[in-house]
Order: C-alpha cells, then sequence, then structure tokens
C-alpha cells in the first residue's frame, strides 16, 4: 500500500499553504508521518490519490453521520445549487431547519445558523456576556471550543486561575477574562466562583470529544446547573461535536440538566459549514437585530447548507433508532479492540456516546485533560500508522474522538477489531 503521491502532493501544498494544510490536526503531527491526500468518499470509505481505500471513522471530524456521499444529502445539495448559492437575504430553508432544531431541543425556541463551530461558540459568550452584563466566562481545561481569541486559553493544572492565551497573537488582556476549572471536578469549579462574582457563562463539552471522550458525569453536571443558578451564571453546553451525534435530543436528554444556551456544528450541516446557537426566547432577544448584542454573517443560513443539514437532521429524526444502531457497534468496536489489546498486555481505557467512541492507552480511567495526558502517546502513533496501513483511517491526534457512520457494516467492525489484533501484536512483538 504505497503512499508516494501523497507524500509528494504534502510536499507540493507546504510550499503554498503553512503547515500543508488548512487546519493544523490535518497535519498528522502528533502522529508523525504524511498526511493522506484524498480525493473521494463513497459510503464508509475514503479514498486517497494512490488509489488506497480506507474505512474512515473520522467522518470529517464529525459531520457525515451517513458517510459519505448519502443520497439525500446529496441530491438535496444539488437541488439547492440549482437555485443559486447565495443570497444574503433570507430563505424559508432558514425557517425549516430551525423548525427542526427548535422540536428537537427542550433549551432552544430560538436559533441563529452561521457557518462553523468557533463562529457559534464566540457569538454565543458574547450573547451571554450581553445578557448578563458580566465580563468573565469559566471554560474547563480540556474543551476546546473553536479557535476564537477569549478561548484559547492554555490549560492549566486544574487550579482555578486567570487563564494565559496558548497561542501567540492572542494579547493577554483578550483572556483574563477566561477563568479555568477542571471537568469533573466542581470544586475547581466553586473556586472560579469565589475568584469572580463577575461572571457571565461557565461553557462545557457536557460530552467532551477533545481531550479523547470523556463524557461528564451526570452529578457534576447537576451540581454545576445548581452553581450556575446561584450566582445568576449561564450555562452553556457546546454540543458542536456532541449534537445529534451522542444523541438526537441533546446532552440535555440524557443528563437531564437543562442549559442555557447550546451551541451546534458539525452534523447540523450534514457536511457544509454551518454552526449554530440557541437559546430560550428571552435570551435569544439580546441579539441584534431585535436585542443590542451584535452578531452577523454574510454567508449565515446559505441556502446550500441549510439543505444539506435539513436532510441530515430530517433523516436522523425520522430513523429515531439510529443513534443507537451506531452506539452498538461502536460499543462491538471499542471493546473489541480493548481485547485485542488485553491480549497483548496492553491496558486500554474505552467508552461511547451514540456514534461517538473513544480509546486512550492508559492504565486509568480518564475523567479529565490530566488524566488523558497520561495515554502512551507513542503506542498510539504505532497504532495510527499499522491501522493505516491496514487500510483504517482512524483520527491522527491523542485527543480526538472517533464517529461511527450508518455505512459503517457489523462486518467491517468485525474486520477493523481483527486488524486491531494483527497491528498491536505487531508492535508490542516488535
Ligand atoms: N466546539 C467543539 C466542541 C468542537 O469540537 C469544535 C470543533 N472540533 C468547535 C467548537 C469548533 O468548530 P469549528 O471547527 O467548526 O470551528
Amino acid at each position: 500500500m504505497g503512499t508516494q503521491t501523497s507524500k509528494q502532493a504534502f510536499e507540493e501544498a507546504q510550499e503554498l499553504i503553512p503547515g500543508g494544510v488548512n487546519s493544523p490536526v490535518r497535519a498528522f503531527k502528533s502522529v508523525g508521518g504524511t498526511p493522506i491526500f484524498i480525493t473521494e468518499g463513497e459510503g464508509a470509505y475514503l479514498k486517497d490519490v494512490d488509489g488506497n481505500k480506507y474505512v474512515d471513522y473520522v467522518q470529517s471530524w464529525g459531520p457525515l453521520i451517513f458517510g459519505h456521499r448519502d443520497e439525500s444529502i446529496e441530491s438535496a445539495v444539488i437541488e439547492a445549487v440549482k437555485h443559486g448559492l447565495s443570497f444574503g437575504a433570507p430563505t424559508q430553508a432558514e425557517t425549516e431547519l430551525a423548525k427542526l432544531v427548535v422540536g428537537l431541543f427542550d433549551s432552544i425556541d430560538k436559533v441563529r445558523f452561521v457557518s462553523s463551530g468557533t463562529e457559534a461558540v464566540m457569538s454565543a459568550i458574547r450573547l451571554a456576556r450581553g445578557f448578563t452584563n458580566r465580563d468573565d466566562i469559566v471554560k474547563f481545561t480540556g474543551c476546546y471550543h473553536g479557535h476564537s481569541d477569549s478561548l484559547l486559553v492554555e490549560a492549566g493544572s486544574g487550579a482555578a486561575t486567570f487563564g494565559s492565551p496558548s497561542s501567540p497573537g492572542v494579547p493577554a488582556d483578550f483572556t483574563k477574562h477566561t477563568l479555568l476549572a477542571e471537568y469533573n471536578n466542581i470544586e475547581s469549579v466553586k473556586k472560579c466562583f469565589a475568584d469572580s462574582d463577575n461572571i457571565a457563562c461557565v461553557i462545557i463539552e457536557p460530552i467532551a470529544g477533545n481531550m479523547g471522550l470523556v463524557p461528564a458525569d451526570k452529578e457534576f453536571l447537576h451540581e454545576l446547573r445548581k452553581l450556575c443558578d446561584e450566582h445568576g451564571t449561564l450555562l452553556i453546553f457546546d454540543e458542536v461535536m456532541s449534537g445529534f451525534r451522542a444523541t438526537l435530543r441533546g446532552a440535555e436528554s440524557i443528563t437531564g440538566v437543562t442549559p442555557d444556551i447550546v451551541t451546534l456544528g458539525k452534523v447540523i450541516g450534514g457536511g457544509m459549514p454551518v454552526g449554530a446557537f440557541g437559546a430560550r426566547a428571552e435570551i435569544m432577544a439580546q441579539l441584534s437585530p431585535e436585542g443590542p448584542v451584535y452578531q452577523a454573517g454574510t454567508l449565515s443560513g446559505n441556502p446550500v447548507a441549510m439543505a444539506a443539514g435539513y436532510a441530515a437532521l430530517s433523516k436522523l429524526k425520522q430513523n429515531g433508532r439510529v443513534i443507537d444502531v451506531l452506539n452498538t457497534r461502536a460499543v462491538r468496536l471499542v471493546e473489541g479492540m480493548r481485547d485485542a489489546a488485553a491480549e497483548c498486555g496492553v491496558t486500554m481505557q474505552i467508552d461511547t456516546r451514540g456514534s461517538m467512541f473513544g480509546f486512550f492507552f492508559n492504565e486509568n480511567p480518564v475523567k479529565n485533560f490530566n488524566d488523558a495526558t497520561k495515554t502512551d502517546a507513542e503506542l498510539f502513533a504505532k497504532f495510527h500508522a499499522g491501522m493505516l496501513k491496514e487500510g483504517y483511517y482512524f483520527a491522527c491526534s491523542l485527543y480526538e474522538t472517533g464517529f461511527i457512520s450508518t455505512a459503517v457494516t457489523d462486518e467491517m467492525i468485525e474486520d477493523t477489531i481483527a486488524a486491531s489484533k494483527k497491528v498491536l501484536k505487531e508492535i508490542t512483538n516488535g
């Protein structure tokens, strides 16, 4: 299985595009090696420029829950394109997608569409600040909320401190209102509230997917809700990744904790660039043009993207059990991989939520980012390279989540488990 053409393509791209990629994680940096350049996707598979075929467990980092080239999404997009790519004026397609989202999320009365998850979260934070008339925000170490300035804050050591920027180019002044807490640790959140009486919102991935898959404990979320209520602080669930992936009706439907604002992305666009944020009417009324909190976008509510999102969400809604079926496959996959690892003397921590799966080469369960960093990175890199050679495309970073699409069959899952056994044996014997 050669990858010579990908190597050449990467070299050429590096001449013109920083690092050869338009989003850093794609560069295979944390696993070494060269990224695979893709020509097309078909169902469960990705095909690369060298003619190799891979079972795709990345699914464009989440959006493609029905796999590549899903017929109903593809035809909805083609139909929409025939009417024009963008109008910068309202269309009924936006209202139709809004109806679906509002119908699925109890916490959402009104929703606004944007073009990425980053934009959704950035806007939600502004809305929370505008609504509460406060400046500080709390985020959790290891949660990723896109790359807007105030959310690019270095992971702390669990102590609640005012954060410092994790990227050059972000002035310290811009992050001085961002407090850090430790995931699943309510005491660290209490410390934030002790440090500041100016907290507009607490933002959390209720099912974290950016430190590997680390779902928040239910009890922790309930306590978080209580703390927010006591302090008049809004609770934001960032479900850009977990929305429509972990469950159809949001984390609120499986945890019993209702957030004030929800951010969405990925699946909601069916593979097109879409993000969204929604809340109860009273909060959304603060948003321009109804209210004073400014937010806008040339391509927001783009008709082609709305058509793709509508096709994806309506198909999910009609097939209510899809996410459960995918979970059965996800559970089988990670349990099979864990057993294969155990045969080779390797301990794996595994978890799933709906169509999301995660695994760590860790001795102990993972509850927060600090635990996640104990993953055996070298073993992961070898595993990733070995699986790629066998024709299985897993996320090229330790801290990502895997995704199962409806195009992945039970047989593919069994083959993946067999391949993982082979690869782990090779690694551990070598
Ligand atoms: N929030 C979460 C939870 C995410 O997982 C991501 C992207 N992985 C974002 C926000 C940012 O979304 P985007 O990459 O579309 O800007």
